[in-house]
C-alpha cells in the first residue's frame, strides 16, 4: 500500500513535470510554427485529395504509365544534347503527346542555345606502356590542334599542390588532376575551373579524374568553364582506375606521355522551352511551378537526368487532367531546355518573365534523381517551412514526410529561390545519384516504376495542394 502511495505521489510528479515539458514543448512549436487553425485545417482538408492521387498512381489508373512513357521516350530519342536536332524532335513529341491526352494549353519559348558538339576524341597512355584513356570531353571545351597533342604529363592531387609547382615544372605538360571525391559541391570545381588552372601555370590540356563516388571505369562529362584572359586548353574527364593509375606511375619516377585528341565545335541553334498549364480556377494570375529538365548530355540516355524529373513534371498535368482536378491557381509545368550547358533555358524564361515574379507562389524542381521520395528539399520564409512540413504531414502514408532546408532545390529555380521567392526540390533516396550522372551509366535501368510512381503520385498531390490552399505560401517572414 505504502508503496503504492509512493508509487501515486511519483507518478502524479511525473505527470506534472511532463504536462510542464509538454506545455513548454508545445508552446516552443507554436513558436516555432505559428499557424493559424485555420491554415492547420485547410491542410488537413487534403489528406483524401492526397491519398487519392497517390492510389491513382499506385494501384490506378496511371500504374507504371511515368516509367512506360519515359521508356517510350527515352528508347525513341536517346539523349539530348542541346542544341541537337534531336532535342528539339523530343520537344514536339513531348507536344504531341501532351494534346494526345486532351491538355490543349501546351506551348513553347524559343531560347538560342549552345550547341557544344564533341565530334571525335580520345586520351592515349603512350609512355611508359601504351593504353587506351576511356575520356570524355567537358562541356564547352576548345579542340586540340588537328593531329592532337602530345605533350608529358604531371599529376596532382589538388589545386593547392599544382599552385606550389614551379610553372616550369608545368608548362607545356597536361596537367592531370587525381583529386578524391570528397561530394560533389566540393570536387566539382576540379570539372569546372581545372583548365583554367592548369592554364595558369602554362600547360596546354587537363584531364580530370570524374566526379563521381563510384566508377566502373566510367568517364563522367559536365559543363566547365573558362576564365577570362586565361589561355583556353582542351579539357577531358578520364576515370578513377586511370587517374590513379598515372598518379601511381608518377610516384613510382616514371615519365608519363599522353595523346590528346578533341575535335569539338561550338555554335548556337534555337531552343524551346516547353510550358504546359492547368489555368487557375479562382487565382489564376498566380502560379506554381513544377519542372524539370529535357535535355540531357550527351552520353547515355539521359533517363535520370532529368528524364525522370521532366516526365514526374509532365505527369502531374496528365493526372489532375484525368482526375479533373483544377486547382485555384495556374499549375505550370515547365520542360527545361539547355539546363546542362549552363541553365540556358530558366534563363531565358527568367528575362522574358521578370515582371510576373510577384505573382509566383512557388516553384518547383526535380533534377536530383527520381527514387524512393522522402519529402521536399525546401527554400524559402519560416511560416512557408511551417506550412510546408504541415502538407508534408499528409503524406505518412508514404514516408515522404520529410522537409531537407539545406542546399538549393533545383538549379533552374535557383534564380527565383535564391531571391527569395518559396520553391522546392523532390527530396529522394539520391546516395546513387552521382554513380550514373553525366556518364554512358545513365540509362532507363536506373529508374524503378514502382518507386517513379510514388514520386510522380508525391510530386502531383504535392503541387496541387501548393496551387489549391486557401493562403499563399508567404515570402516573408
Ligand atoms: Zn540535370
Amino acid at each position: 500500500m505504502a508503496k503504492n502511495i509512493t508509487y501515486s505521489i511519483l507518478a502524479c510528479f511525473i505527470f506534472i513535470i511532463n504536462s510542464i515539458t509538454s506545455v513548454q514543448i508545445v508552446e516552443k512549436r507554436e513558436l516555432e510554427c505559428a499557424l493559424s487553425e485555420n491554415v492547420r485545417e485547410n491542410i488537413a482538408n487534403y489528406a483524401q485529395v492526397t491519398n487519392d492521387i497517390i492510389d491513382y498512381f499506385v494501384k490506378g489508373p496511371l500504374k507504371g504509365k511515368t516509367w512506360n512513357s519515359l521508356s517510350e521516350f527515352v528508347d525513341t530519342f536517346g539523349n539530348r544534347l542541346s542544341g541537337t536536332k534531336n532535342l528539339e524532335n523530343s520537344i514536339d513529341y513531348m507536344i504531341e503527346k501532351t494534346r494526345e491526352n486532351n491538355i490543349k494549353n501546351v506551348y513553347t519559348e524559343e531560347v538560342e542555345v549552345p550547341y557544344w558538339l564533341r565530334g571525335e576524341e580520345y586520351a592515349l597512355l603512350m609512355k611508359p606502356r601504351v593504353k587506351n584513356l576511356p575520356m570524355l570531353g567537358l562541356g564547352y571545351s576548345v579542340a586540340t590542334p588537328p593531329d592532337g597533342i602530345i605533350a608529358n604529363a604531371i599529376v596532382v592531387k589538388s589545386f593547392d599542390e599544382l599552385k606550389s609547382l614551379p610553372d616550369a615544372e608545368v608548362a607545356n605538360k597536361i596537367v592531370v588532376y587525381d583529386e578524391a571525391y570528397v561530394n560533389y559541391g566540393v570536387t566539382v570545381k576540379y570539372r569546372s575551373k581545372g583548365a583554367s588552372e592548369a592554364a595558369k601555370k602554362g600547360a596546354v590540356g587537363a584531364l580530370i579524374r570524374s566526379v563521381t563516388p563510384f566508377s566502373m571505369n566510367t568517364p563522367h562529362t559536365g559543363m566547365q568553364s573558362y576564365d577570362a584572359n586565361v589561355t583556353k586548353i582542351p579539357v577531358a574527364a578520364i576515370t578513377h582506375e586511370d587517374a590513379d593509375l598515372l598518379w601511381r606511375l608518377q610516384e613510382r619516377g616514371k615519365e608519363i606521355v599522353i595523346k590528346m585528341k578533341m575535335s569539338a565545335t561550338l555554335s548556337t541553334k534555337t531552343s524551346r522551352n516547353t510550358i504546359i498549364d492547368t489555368e487557375g480556377t479562382t487565382k489564376k494570375d498566380k502560379v506554381v511551378i513544377v519542372s524539370g529538365h529535357i535535355d540531357s548530355w550527351d552520353v547515355g540516355d539521359g533517363s535520370m537526368d532529368d528524364g525522370g524529373g521532366a516526365f514526374i513534371s509532365w505527369m502531374a498535368q496528365i493526372a489532375l487532367n484525368q482526375m479533373n482536378l483544377r486547382p485555384k491557381r495556374t499549375l505550370r509545368t515547365i520542360l527545361w531546355t539547355a539546363e546542362e550547358l549552363g541553365l540556358v533555358g530558366s534563363r531565358e524564361y527568367g528575362k522574358r518573365h521578370r515582371n510576373e515574379t510577384e505573382n509566383l507562389n512557388f516553384v518547383m524542381e526535380s533534377d536530383g534523381g527520381v527514387f524512393q521520395p522522402l519529402g521536399l528539399i525546401y527554400s524559402g520564409s519560416k511560416t512557408g517551412e511551417c506550412m510546408i512540413k504541415e502538407i508534408l504531414k499528409l503524406f505518412s502514408s508514404i514516408n515522404a514526410t520529410q522537409i531537407q532546408t539545406q542546399g538549393e532545390p533545383g538549379p533552374d529555380i535557383g534564380m527565383w529561390t535564391r531571391d527569395g521567392i518559396p520553391g522546392g526540390g523532390l527530396l529522394n533516396e539520391a546516395s546513387k545519384y552521382f554513380w550514373y550522372h553525366h556518364s554512358e551509366g545513365d540509362r532507363l535501368n536506373v529508374m524503378d516504376s514502382d518507386v517513379l510512381d510514388l514520386a510522380a503520385a508525391f510530386w502531383t498531390a504535392f503541387s496541387y495542394i501548393v496551387a489549391d490552399i486557401d493562403s499563399d505560401i508567404p515570402r516573408s517572414p
